[in-house]
């Protein structure tokens, strides 16, 4: 008798492959274990075992695997359905989902980059010989891939001995070294060491007594520490002391203290602080929780509109204390950006060490580690937080999932495959395990109100603020008009600029938010209208102050700032638009005293940048924060009474159809980090468009208005929630090959499809990367079998594929969220 098995192998391939093995072998397989098996030429991968059977394959001869890897499945069959139906709805490969889900670490293979672990202990004597001979290898190589390891120790299959290694910490993936934490970094002040010494202590006072400034810090540092205050907060001593941040820098620099950092999310915290039950629901909240509760009982995903701070997180957590009563597991599901240590700190007050956070950012040993917890069900994985990735984790018994901030549109990934949206796989992942499912907004994206409108899903609303604190107070300010009474200073109106001095002045703090798309700068000849274009896509160059740069957003090429007009050699450059930078630059101007801080992607870029720049600006060090849409996500901060937003219109003007619900969401967002305490908020946009529909509907908090405007304009144009989407880009970097190839696919695609095809054309920024791209939409009416179109498309793909000139030509789908 013959024994094969087939497997799914982490690379885009349309079907599963299929191997040989043992009687023995067989006998012992289980679906979702892996295994290391040869492809191709002479590559290893891990690949997962799908199903054993006894059929030869046809098309080629099988060959052998190499080893089993697990003695248990490390995928179960909830996770398998899961990402079988990713694969299809998604219309990309299963290898993809796979390689997609699982931790980079569990899936060795022969192109993986192996280098040693500088910073490990590595204790020589523990090391089995092969280990050993790969540890000293290591030594005089910088990195190894791992079939390199299979020439050192002559073995074919290395995959067990370097995840012994892997494990043993003595060696690094290369993926680590790309990884980046965001932990919330607390500064901390303790005396320095020297002045352990009580002898050398009274000298040090002594010294100080003509410093008396810096003696009140080093008292009030002793003040705190009596209070049995451990460890110190910078904030605290400054509050206490009354000293300024730079007396306390002196007595650093000096060594009189010493300053630390303190990762509080990684603090484990053992149990729990706090009980759920001792949560006390408002009114509103009982009953949006009831009605929650009663939706659940009808199997419905249930949407939950509440306005910013109505205390949609308190709701939560009842429904995870409800879940965790019966034993099963919950899923905290947030776009990446609001995944804050402020929320992890309120999630682990109430539930202790059952919280595990998942995140792709994390490194590759905290992941593997809470795979695992939640494989074996453990007590510490009983409800996870994450970002789109922890829908895949090895959940065997699901109770709930929370999406927040469920009309985020980064909950959709667009490179690479899978392009799932995270909100729809979490539906159905709750589905697959009859768990409750809640989708929560303050803004709710136009389709998930449709299905609540439609009874395809529950509805709840909160439409109070906690606490009765009052919405924010919005006002709009022409800067149209104010230019042309000369009433600007910079980019601000006098309005803000006032109300910035007031705020200031009062204490409180200030966000200006500047639009990512209206960010960049781009440096034109005011002679022969030249700007600096990217040689590799089409798009303009944008200016970054910083480095005196051109740089590229797409693909990050630069240059430096030249002095004449490349063209046509004239100087009459000018600076159009303007980005966050420019905005620091003109706020150190007009409040020369305030501490202004700035969160964009190139102040993000670095270990904890994120996170220090938020917590400088919680803990009060910072007076203004200058930032683009990361400052919009479900952050609490208690002290800011007025958002600024710069400019509404770069948002309204996106050729995107759904720029205008996009519009309304991320400006109420922001506008509802004002006034979360008793004080009222105040929030002033700045238009050339103050009348525009979508700023009238922001000012009034008209949710409804909003959504009957766009669902009408979606009806008039055909696009969803009333029809169904599909766009399909090629790419090329032959521009006459992808037009050829193009006009090749819509047609086909025609025949099939008829008016429902539209295109093939130019993207706006039609080349990135030097490839040259192309799109083509597929819309159909909802009634219309998706699954039947999607096979018909495949069919398509499959005569196009066989075309040997159009080889080059790649295909891209975005299904639903183009
Ligand atoms: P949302 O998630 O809707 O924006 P939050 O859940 O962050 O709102 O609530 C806003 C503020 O009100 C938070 O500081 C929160 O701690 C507080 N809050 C909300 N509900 C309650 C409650 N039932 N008891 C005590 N504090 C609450
Ligand atoms: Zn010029
Ligand atoms: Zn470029």
């Amino acid at each position: 008798m013959q024994y094969f098995l087939d497997v799914v192998l982490p690379i885009p391939l349309e079907r599963l492959f299929t191997y040989r093995i043992s009687a023995e072998e067989a006998a012992f397989m289980r679906p979702g274990m892996r295994v290391a098996v040869p492809f191709g030429k002479s590559k290893i991968y891990t690949a997962l075992a799908y199903r054993t059977h006894q059929l030869a394959p046809e098309a080629y001869e099988a060959k052998e695997i190499y080893q089993i890897l697990d003695e248990t499945p490390l995928v179960n069959s909830y996770q398998l359905k899961h990402w079988e139906w990713i694969a299809k709805y998604y219309l990309c490969t299963l290898g993809e989902v796979l390689r997609s889900a699982l931790p980079s670490a569990f899936l060795l293979e022969s192109e993986t980059l192996v280098l040693p672990n500088k910073d490990a202990e590595v204790d020589e004597m523990g090391l089995k010989d092969d280990e050993f001979l790969i540890f000293e290898a290591l030594q005089h190589q910088s990195a190894l891939k791992i079939g390199e390891i299979s020439g050192i120790v002559d073995k074919k299959n290395v995959l067990p001995l370097v995840n012994r290694l892997v494990q043993k910490g003595v060696v690094l993936q290369k993926e680590e070294l790309y990884e980046q934490y965001r932990p919330k970094l607390v500064r901390y002040v303790k005396l320095g060491e020297a002045y352990l010494d009580e002898d050398k202590l009274e000298a040090l006072l002594k010294d100080l007594s003509r410093a008396p400034k810096q003696s009140q810090v080093v008292l009030s540092l002793f003040q705190l520490q009596a209070q049995n205050q451990k460890p110190i907060p910078v904030s605290n001593l400054e509050k206490e002391s009354g000293g300024s941040r730079a007396v306390i820098k002196t007595l650093v620099d000096k060594g009189v203290l010493e300053e630390y950092h303190i990762r509080t999310d990684r603090v484990a915290q053992e149990s729990a602080s706090g009980s759920v039950e001792d949560i006390v629901l408002n009114s509103h909240q009982e009953k949006a929780l009831e009605s929650i509760r009663a939706s659940f009982s009808d199997d419905k995903t249930t949407l939950l509109h509440g306005v910013t701070a109505s205390g949609k997180t308190e709701v939560y957590f009842k429904l995870i204390q409800d879940c965790l009563n019966d034993g099963k597991q919950a899923l905290y599901l947030l776009p990446e950006i609001a995944l804050t240590s402020q929320l992890i700190n309120r999630l682990r007050y109430f539930f202790g060490s059952k919280v595990s956070v998942y995140h792709s950012k994390y490194s590759i040993h905290e992941r593997v580690e809470v795979w695992n917890n939640v494989l074996g069900k453990a007590e510490k994985a009983q409800i996870v937080i994450g970002a789109r990735s922890a829908l895949f984790l090895p959940y065997s018994d699901l109770g709930l999932i929370v999406v927040d901030e469920e009309h985020e549109s980064s909950f959709k990934q667009f490179d690479p495959a899978p392009r799932y949206h995270a909100r729809d796989a979490a539906i159905v992942l709750a589905s697959l395990h009859g768990a409750s499912c809640i989708l929560g907004s303050a803004t709710p994206s136009i389709e998930s109100m449709d299905n609540a409108k439609k009874n395809k899903y529950g509805y709840a609303s909160m439409n109070y603020r906690y606490g009765d604190v009052l919405m924010p107070d919005i006002n709009l300010v022409d800067i149209k008009e104010a230019t042309r009474k000369k009433k600007m200073k910079g980019h601000f109106s006098e309005k803000l600029h006032e109300a910035i001095s007031e705020t200031l002045e009062e204490g409180g703090q200030v966000i200006l938010f500047q639009n990512r798309r209206g960010f960049a700068p781009i440096v034109e000849c005011t002679t022969c209208g030249h700007s600096a274009q990217c040689p590799n896509c089409d798009v303009s160059l944008t200016y970054h102050q910083f480095r005196n740069q051109l740089r590229c957003h797409y693909c990050g090429y630069h240059m430096a700032l030249q002095e004449a007009c490349l063209a046509c050699g004239s100087h009459t450059l000018d600076k159009k638009g303007f980005g966050t930078e420019q905005i620091q630059e003109e706020l150190k101007e007009l409040f020369p005293d305030a501490v202004v801080g700035r969160m964009d992607l190139d102040t993000t870029r670095g270990k904890y940048a994120y996170e220090k720049i938020i917590t400088a600006f919680e803990q009060q060090e910072t007076d203004i924060l200058v930032g683009t849409q990361m400052v919009t996500k479900g952050l609490d901060f208690r002290n800011v009474s007025l958002v600024g937003i710069m400019n509404a219109d770069t948002l309204l003007n996106f050729p995107d159809y759904r720029a205008h619900e996009r519009s309304f969401q991320l400006l109420t967002q922001v506008a509802g980090r004002a006034g979360r305490t008793q004080k009222r908020g105040k929030v002033l946009i700045q238009t050339y468009n103050p009348y525009h529909q979508i700023l009238q509907q922001v000012t009034t908090n008209d949710y409804a208005k909003m959504f009957a405007e766009q669902y009408y304009e979606r009806e008039q144009f055909k696009y969803p929630p009333l029809v169904r989407i599909i766009k399909l880009t090629l790419k090329d970097k032959d521009f006459n090959k992808l037009n050829e190839a193009s006009e090749w696919f819509a047609t086909s695609l025609r025949n099939v499809l008829g008016s429902q095809i539209l295109g093939p054309e130019y993207p706006p920024v039609a080349r990135i990367r030097r490839d040259y791209l192309k799109n083509i939409l597929i819309k159909m009416p909802k009634n219309q079998s998706i699954g039947q179109t999607k096979n018909s498309i495949k069919r398509i793909q499959k005569s196009f594929n066989a075309i040997s000139k159009y080889k080059s030509v790649r295909l891209v789908y975005n299904v639903d969220h183009i």
